[in-house]
């Protein structure tokens, strides 16, 4: 069950889906039945998300119109109403504006932790091969005992040495390896984590893998694919757990509506230890399995490809 706040925000979306309003940033016609309004006087504001029209003074929230569209009179059944509206919706990942983002540089800081990085064996130990180390300038945090994964010059990733937390960088949250979606050709594997992307290249030097750095990160996801205008294929590897497969559904989801192909699978299914959620943990508990999972797996979903393309173009040639 979703918040009335998250419910209010979906205004912007009912606006243009049943009133037509296509351009939100200027003034449209009042939706007050009671007001004339000639010349357009009503505006949306997604700070409070409301509309209001400066003429008559009359101001509609989500609820609101819905009632007044629908004629429900009773709060309770307007809820019910916009959620049976919006049922799975998701709402549209919006940027931070430019004064809300806070522009940290962190190139002094990953510098520093760089030089650091050989005062902690975190990333040895996990089985992770040293020259991707040095390839995405991962350093170590000493102060703080935290492995930093630098993502842009102003977004980092970072876990505990020594405990379990995983931190980010304040400001808006990025996809680490993203460029490598400048490609179409690319056939791209995403992670829930970067550490399990470190571990896919470790067994494959070539493969293509970005990281969304957890699992409330789709979004941002589907706003960096839809910006480079990505039309390749991805392959979702993400944790065996219930948080991790409800994200492939969604994920999915989001793909398909932007007409990206996608696979899905888990590289770990056939390992013994019940506890193996992860490629990490598998990397260590049995590389040579995850190997051969991967090998599997990524040649089928290449036959795949191969075999999508031929049969386009035969479409072509029968054209
Ligand atoms: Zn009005």
């Amino acid at each position: 069950m979703s918040s009335l706040a998250e419910y209010k925000s979906y205004l912007s979306d009912y606006l243009m889906q049943y009133h037509n309003i296509t351009n939100l940033k200027k003034f449209f016609h009042c939706l007050n039945p009671e007001h004339t309004d000639n010349n357009p006087s009503m505006m949306f504001t997604d700070k409070y998300n409301i509309c209001k029209c400066f003429s008559c003074g009359a101001s509609y929230d989500i609820f609101d119109l819905v009632g007044m569209d629908f004629k429900i009179y009773n709060f309770r059944d307007k809820i019910k109403k916009v959620e049976e509206l919006y049922k799975g919706y998701v709402p549209e990942y919006r940027e931070y504006k430019p004064e809300e983002q806070l522009k940290n540089d962190y190139t002094n800081y990953y510098n520093k932790c760089e030089r650091d990085i050989n005062k902690s064996s975190y990333l040895e130990e996990r089985g992770i091969d040293k020259s991707l180390i040095k390839k995405y300038h991962v350093g170590y945090d000493e102060k703080r005992n935290l492995v930093v994964f630098p993502i842009t010059k102003y977004c980092y990733f970072a876990r505990s040495t020594i405990n379990s937390t995983k931190l980010k960088s304040k400001g808006n949250s990025d996809i680490w390896n993203k460029d490598l979606l400048d490609n179409s050709e690319n056939l791209i594997y995403i992670t829930e984590g970067i550490i399990d992307s470190l571990s896919l290249e470790t067994i494959d030097p070539n493969i293509k893998t970005i990281s969304i750095n957890g699992v409330g990160n789709i979004h941002a996801l589907i706003h960096t694919i839809k910006e480079k205008q990505f039309d390749g294929t991805v392959v979702i590897v993400f944790d065996n757990d219930a948080a991790g497969i409800r994200a492939v559904k969604d994920l999915k989801e989001e793909l398909t509506k932007i007409n990206v192909n996608s696979f899905s699978t888990t590289l770990i299914a056939n390992f013994d230890d019940a506890e193996c959620k992860d490629i990490n943990k598998a990397l260590i508990t049995n590389r040579e399995l995850l190997e051969k999972n991967y090998q599997y797996f990524d040649s089928c979903f290449r036959i795949i490809i191969d075999k999508r393309k031929k049969e386009k173009e035969g479409d072509f040639e029968i054209e």
